[in-house]
């Protein structure tokens, strides 16, 4: 792949160099045009024909198509929709009807709050006397035993990058009878993913991030042919029934993957993913996954010989993280507000814990090489240690 030419498809601002696509991917140039012209031509011009003649209706499901290549999984698996917690509430609530007479659903301590805040929700809805429970990331294979209902994982760990083993751990949740549901968040776009070779049974995950489908970008679900016909989904809305316009006043779940639809998609949102879809169906994700893999080993390396004062939070192991390295430094939320004013941007995560993302698409050795650069001046000349940048905004 011509990382260059890649590059040179994304709008990124002048002296920025942006380590944070694991957390917001940048405008695709061609998204501006793609938008606007769903605007003017379809909404503007189609009014609500638009459904029919711009093919609205269809696009959660052919759009997802173009994710499934990246992440493993067949045509007609995936569907587009709603935000990832609604996702990870929906595959939970389908998973652990799979499963009636188990009540545990295990976790990790890293995984994204809202993961487990959604798992605590759904189980106070039921009442039904499921448990949470969740142990540290190293220890999840330990836990995995006959009493497990659903296993619930996010692949790649937000905060440290650790990366967990999909099929090894989808396949002794299997072979103790549970369920298995992955969060894709931190994978899709990031690394190959192989869901179907895995065998997993949900997969959820987001498109705002490597994928660069914009603030808001809707979320993803895959189910596994197995399961598709026979799930209900507990967020029965209409545009998952099986026959939507039959405007029948009871509720029959849709043929396969269609049930896990809620209500009407995001159009404009949609419009802005196909333009970065456009450029990932030209990817190869194992060249990505390659190039990511020089990029964050350069970073360390380099952040290591020059910053002695951060402390890697990253598995040193390529294959055991995801596309992002994080150091721990206790006033890392001032280094990061330093940082940024100079034009590098990552984020940080509570309680010390300073990320950045690498994403090859429009991410070089240049910029790794020039953020360590500003990174060792602001450590080396204790830039952060003012009040300015510790003062902490609404979103970190
Ligand atoms: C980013 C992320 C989310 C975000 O959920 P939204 O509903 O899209 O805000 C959820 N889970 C994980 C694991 C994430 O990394």
């Amino acid at each position: 792949m011509d990382f260059s030419a890649t590059k040179d498809l994304f709008h990124l601002p002048d002296g920025v160099i942006y380590l944070d696509g694991n957390s917001l991917g940048p405008l695709p140039k061609a998204a501006l045009n793609r938008v606007s012209e769903t605007i003017t031509d379809e909404w503007g011009e189609m009014l609500i024909t638009g459904w029919n003649k711009a093919g609205w209706m269809a696009k959660p499901t052919k759009l997802a198509d173009r994710i499934a290549r990246l992440i493993g999984a067949a045509p007609g698996t995936t569907v587009l929709g709603d935000t990832l917690s609604i996702k990870v509430y929906q595959a939970l609530a389908s998973a652990l009807e799979l499963r009636p007479d188990r009540k545990v659903i295990l976790s990790d301590t890293g995984n994204f709050p809202t993961d487990l805040y959604m798992a605590d929700g759904l189980i106070r809805s039921l009442n039904q006397g499921h448990v949470l429970k969740t142990v540290a990331p190293a220890d999840v294979a330990d836990h995995i035993n006959t009493d497990l209902a659903v296993l619930m994982l996010t692949q790649v760990d937000y905060a440290t990058g650790r990366k967990h083993d999909m099929a090894a751990l989808t396949k002794a949740a299997h072979d103790a009878g549970a369920v298995v549901i992955w969060d894709l968040a931190h994978s899709a776009g990031a690394l190959p993913v192989d869901l179907a070779g895995c065998d997993a049974d949900f997969a959820v995950g987001c498109t705002y991030k490597y994928l660069n489908s914009g603030p808001g970008g809707p979320a993803f679900i895959y189910v596994a042919p197995r399961h598709a016909d026979v799930v209900r989904p507990a967020l029965s809305g209409w545009l998952g029934h099986e026959a939507p316009f039959a405007f029948d006043p009871d509720y029959r779940a849709g043929a396969g993957i269609e049930r896990m639809r809620v209500g009407t998609p995001p159009i404009l949102q949609i419009a802005a993913l196909e333009a970065a879809m456009d450029i990932w169906d030209n990817a190869d994700i194992h060249q990505v996954r390659a190039k990511s893999i020089e990029l964050t080993e350069l970073f360390i390396k380099l952040v290591e010989q020059s910053c002695p004062d951060l402390t890697l939070a990253t598995p040193r192991d390529p294959q055991t993280r995801g596309s992002q390295v994080s150091f721990h430094f206790a006033d890392g939320y001032a280094v990061m507000q330093a940082l940024i004013a100079r034009g590098v941007i990552g984020d940080f995560r509570a309680p010390d814990i300073m990320r950045f993302g690498f994403t090859p698409l429009y991410i070089d050795e240049t910029d790794v090489r020039g953020a360590v650069d500003i990174l060792a001046d602001i450590m080396a000349t204790r830039q952060w240690d003012q009040p300015q940048f510790k003062t902490r905004s609404r979103v970190t």
